[in-house]
């Protein structure tokens, strides 16, 4: 199967970005400009949501219309970093329920090692949306994706903010069937697994941790 990446090069998700790369923004800004990129990214991800016919009563008449087919969107961020998305993406998805995994990154190996994990129920017949800020050597991602699919969703799509062409390339030969979205494809991994130019551990600069 074809691996699918959509870059998202809308302006505002762009100009966002731009700013959200700056060295010297604060913690607050930071995570304004990480949870208003989110709620873009919630835009295009869904774009392709199935969707039902119905039938509305308006104050004069009745209107055919449409709404989103099947049980409540799951979002699962992958701890830490991924929490910071939740908040922007559940203000368009205000129904979707949340999951986690927690997954850290072993600095000597860089592989991922799994401390958390917890699912709302009945994850079969939903469709789920995997979110991290930094798609780098694609170790957490793809055991996030692992463990998501053994839980039987009826489709899962992967969301960050930033991908290094390695991380990009590792996810896409475990999980070909994963449609992933970006709103940039950096250069490469420096040697500590940080993806350059990038813009830093977001983890730390989402919670002022650093
Ligand atoms: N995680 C981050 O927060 N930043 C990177 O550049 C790579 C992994």
């Amino acid at each position: 199967m074809p691996a699918e990446v959509h870059v998202i090069d809308h302006p505002l998700v762009q100009h966002k970005l731009t700013l959200l790369r700056q060295k010297h923004i604060s913690t607050s800004s930071f995570r304004d400009l990480v949870s208003e990129i989110s709620l873009l990214l919630a835009y295009e991800v869904t774009r392709n949501l199935p969707l039902i016919e119905t039938e509305v009563e308006t104050p004069l008449a009745k209107a055919k219309g449409v709404l989103l087919e099947g049980k409540k969107i799951v979002l699962i961020p992958i701890l830490r970093a991924g929490a910071g998305i939740v908040d922007g993406m559940l203000r368009i998805l205000p129904s979707a329920r949340v999951g986690h995994v927690g997954i850290y990154r072993d600095p000597e190996t860089l592989g991922a090692v799994e401390y958390y994990h917890k699912m709302p129920g009945e994850m079969s017949g939903r469709d789920v949306i995997v979110v991290d800020p930094m798609l780098a050597t694609g170790n957490s991602a793809i055991a996030a994706v692992d463990r998501v699919k053994s839980a039987q969703p009826k489709s899962i799509r992967f969301v960050c903010l930033v991908a290094a062409p390695e991380g990009l390339a590792n996810f896409h030969e475990s999980h070909p069937d994963v449609p992933l979205y970006t709103a940039a494809i950096d250069d490469h991994l420096d040697e500590h697994g940080y993806i350059v130019p990038g813009l830093g551990d977001a983890g730390d600069r989402l919670f002022g941790t650093k």
